[in-house]
């Protein structure tokens, strides 16, 4: 198995949520063993050696993915949640979604000044979610950040929503 064959492990779920989303769905790939261990390889293998101190997954599918590269990694995981989930003390960034207005919370001791950090969620859209996460990471002065998907819809444009001087990676881009 390839990386682009890990797309042929992906799931379309057409109008899901919502009339017209075409939801890429990952548990079709991470229930397959094969594919979820050539995609935590291949997550690890982009920041090998780039001294990532922790890494940030986006509440929820963000948590699959980021804690799996974190083990590659040998560093620690840090949650970004949705509001009113974290137990101690928060920093938080409200930002527009499609409909409305949504929330991301980060413990305000979870990154620190010599971290080094990959941001990572499973999808890369409109990049309004990764942006949010993003700027409240930077608010936290690490040392760097990485951005990371494993799935970019690249017809979206995503990535004009973050930050230019930011390195971005993704597994498989459509
Ligand atoms: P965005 O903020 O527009 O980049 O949206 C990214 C977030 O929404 C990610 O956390 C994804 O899990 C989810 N998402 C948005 N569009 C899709 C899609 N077509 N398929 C699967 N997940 C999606």
């Amino acid at each position: 198995m390839t990386i682009e064959d890990l797309k042929s492990t992906i799931r379309d779920v057409v109008d899901f949520p919502s009339k017209g989303i075409v939801f890429k769905d990952l548990t079709t790939m991470i229930k397959n063993g094969e594919a979820l261990q050539l995609m935590s390889k291949a997550l690890g293998d982009i920041y090998a050696g780039k001294g990532v101190t922790k890494v940030v997954g986006i509440e929820s599918r963000g948590f699959i993915g980021g804690s799996i590269l974190a083990y590659e990694l040998g560093c620690g995981f840090v949650p970004a949640r949705k509001p009113g989930k974290l137990p101690a003390v928060t920093i938080k960034k409200a930002y527009a979604k499609e409909y409305g207005v949504d929330t991301i919370e980060l413990h305000s001791d979870a990154i620190g000044e010599n971290d080094v950090v990959v941001i990572h969620d499973d999808l890369l859209a409109t990049g309004g979610t990764m942006r949010a996460c993003y700027d409240l990471v930077k608010s936290m002065n690490p040392k760097k950040i990485y951005i990371n998907f494993i799935v970019e819809l690249s017809q979206l444009d995503g990535r004009k929503n973050l930050p230019e001087d930011c390195e971005v990676t993704s597994l498989l881009k459509y």
